[in-house]
């Protein structure tokens, strides 16, 4: 799930499962509908 966030006046998209921030909504949804939960540090 993508939540929206006000830091530094302005507004940025979080990734809920593993927490990355964008700042374009279309760019987080993408993101999100591909985050599978592991740490992002991790590459498969
Ligand atoms: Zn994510």
């Amino acid at each position: 799930m993508v939540v929206q966030t006000e830091r530094d006046d302005a507004t940025w998209y979080e990734c809920e499962t593993c927490g990355l921030l964008f700042d374009e909504k279309g760019d987080a949804a993408e993101h999100e509908k591909r985050c599978d939960g592991a740490d992002p540090s991790y590459i498969q």
